[in-house]
């Protein structure tokens, strides 16, 4: 019996030994690996999203786990110093992208700015700034063909300075030039919004009278010729008086004008009656159709 105490006791006490030193040896696993671990495996994620500070493992023990610390410190470091020199290229390459679009942007404005000068110079008439012949005839080909084609009311007036050659020889073609500018503004000012007013060439203007029947072109027509005389051109220190003459067609059109170029023949003729009848006065082709047909040579050929 004193034998089995003592055997139980030496069992017991080799027992609590044992447990003793797992519990040491637990103890020293827990601060040589578990420690270093904890530290690492904290700092790993204490980094994650932030650019401009790097976290670095605090860890400067001898052993492998100090090695290792140090390792992955250099390549943090190294590689937030690369993410910095990337992050800086892409900056200045945005700005480089920012100005080329701001270039671009400038650029594509200039060109539209230049495109509608170009535009508007197509159209116009330099020395008046009245719509050129070219886009007289594109107005005409819309405008007119349609109250053709409807028998809308619309009306074609065609103004001729008189004997202008004779201005140019008397006073000079600059002055003339000022009464061809002069002109265009008072036809301008004279003609309602919706009229449209262009310049064919020389001392020839034309005007798309809008929705006008024949009476009301007529009223147009009379009024531009009393203003034009009325008037007192100066240039320089010389007043100079002209005189106009008009032709006028319409639609609706008894005479059977059925293309813009068949209405535009027909106020030339009535303009050309103007002038053969002496002159400063207003001729609608509907008051001469039928003494065109009785004597042909009143329409110019
Ligand atoms: P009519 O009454 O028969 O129309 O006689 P006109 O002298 O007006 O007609 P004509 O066709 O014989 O002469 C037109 C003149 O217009 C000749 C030309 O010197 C002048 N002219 C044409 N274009 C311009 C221009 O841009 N500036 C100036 N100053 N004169 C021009
Ligand atoms: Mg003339
Ligand atoms: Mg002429």
């Amino acid at each position: 019996l004193q034998l089995n105490k003592q055997a139980e006791n030496v069992v017991i006490r080799e027992a609590v030994i044992v447990l003793l030193i797992a519990i040491g040896e637990f103890l020293a696993l827990s601060f040589i690996i578990m420690r270093p671990v904890t530290t690492i495996s904290r700092s790993l994620h204490a980094d994650q999203g932030d650019h401009d500070h790097v976290t670095l493992i605090p860890l400067s023990s001898q052993d492998e786990f100090g090695e290792l610390a140090r390792q992955f410190n250099d390549t943090r470091l190294q590689l937030a110093d690369a993410n910095k020199k990337l992050r800086s290229r892409i900056d200045t390459a945005d700005a480089q992208l920012r100005e080329t679009n701001d270039q671009l942007r400038k650029q594509s404005d200039e060109l539209k700015r230049v495109n509608e000068e170009l535009r508007r110079l197509s159209i116009t008439d330099p020395l008046t700034g009245l719509y050129n012949r070219r886009e007289f005839e594109q107005l005409m080909s819309t405008d007119i063909l349609l109250s053709l084609r409807h028998n809308e009311p619309n009306s074609l007036l065609i103004v001729d300075i008189d004997l202008f050659k004779k201005i140019n020889d008397t006073y000079g073609h600059a002055a003339g030039d000022r009464v061809l500018r002069r002109l265009a503004a008072i036809l301008t000012e004279n003609l309602r919004r919706s009229d449209v007013l262009c310049r064919l060439g020389g001392e020839e203007f034309v005007v798309l009278c809008r929705r006008a029947n024949r009476e009301k072109a007529m009223l147009v027509a009379e009024n531009l010729r009393r203003v034009v005389e009325a008037h007192e051109f100066q240039t320089g220190d010389q007043k100079i008086r002209i005189t106009v003459s008009l032709g006028v067609a319409s639609i609706p059109n008894e005479d059977n004008a059925r293309t813009t170029d068949e209405l535009f023949q027909q106020a030339d003729s009535a303009l050309y009656y103007s002038k053969t009848k002496g002159r400063n006065r207003v001729t609608h082709f509907g008051d001469i159709a039928s003494k065109i047909r009785e004597e042909p040579s009143l329409i110019k050929i």
